[in-house]
């Protein structure tokens, strides 16, 4: 069931998005200002947001800049706006798609699944194999290698690779880590990562002292490179 996440400060247009979704089978989550919007996303990430442009609090491109600094789920831009130079600015800062108001549902479920269509297309998860130049990942079948040896991960080390491996090269925040692989409580327990990626490094990175595949972005986050 694909989680969207809808930004919406209208509590009428809000809700009526809220009810037509779920009863297509989505799971909704829905704010009505850019800041929840962006805390929604970072704790609970969906495969899709959909983003009003005027917001009470801050631009809606902004909210999409934002979300754009560290994942690339799919965001649809639902807004009254229908200048064209509104509509390049919204694409500019990351936007998959505009919808203009007023809008038929069955349009915004169209491209709602054509979005999360490309997505899946292009999602490197689909890809069970992580190769780099010092180790190997089977995502599927739960092994890894370095060099030519076999090493054993346990299934929270297992998870937060997953975590990174699925968006090479994005900065993944610590507080999203956290809620993933631990729960929502556990967003602030920095030191859980630090010990965890250190024993990752041990036993994955040729030189666990210099790592060049389990990036830490000090008082940020991590980040994979291949
Ligand atoms: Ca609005």
């Amino acid at each position: 069931m694909p989680r969207l996440l809808i930004v919406e400060d209208e509590p009428a247009l809000r809700h009526a998005l809220t009810i037509n979704l779920r009863a297509r089978h989505y799971e909704v989550e829905a704010v009505g200002d850019g800041k929840s919007a962006l805390r929604a996303a970072a704790t609970r990430p969906p495969d899709l947001v959909i983003v009003d442009l005027g917001l009470p609090d801050m631009d809606g491109v902004d909210v999409i800049g934002g979300l754009r600094g560290w994942t690339n789920m799919p965001i649809i831009v639902l807004s009254a706006r229908d200048r064209q130079s509104q509509k390049v600015d919204a694409l500019d800062a990351g936007a998959d798609d505009y919808v203009t108001k007023p809008f038929g549902m069955d349009e915004l479920l169209a491209r709602i699944r054509a979005a999360l269509r490309r997505a899946e297309l292009t999602d490197p998860s689909l890809e069970p194999f992580v190769r780099t130049d010092s180790f190997a990942l089977d995502l599927a079948a739960k092994r890894a290698w370095k060099g030519e040896s076999e090493v054993k991960l346990t299934p929270t080390e297992w998870h937060l690779v997953e975590a990174l491996t699925r968006r090479p090269g994005v900065m993944v925040p610590s507080a999203q880590l956290l809620a993933d692989v631990w729960g929502p409580r556990y967003e602030k327990e920095t030191s859980y990562l630090r010990v965890y990626f250190a024993q990752l490094r041990r036993k994955l990175e040729a030189d666990p002292s210099s790592p060049r595949h389990f990036i830490t972005e000090p008082g940020m986050g991590y980040r994979f490179e291949p």
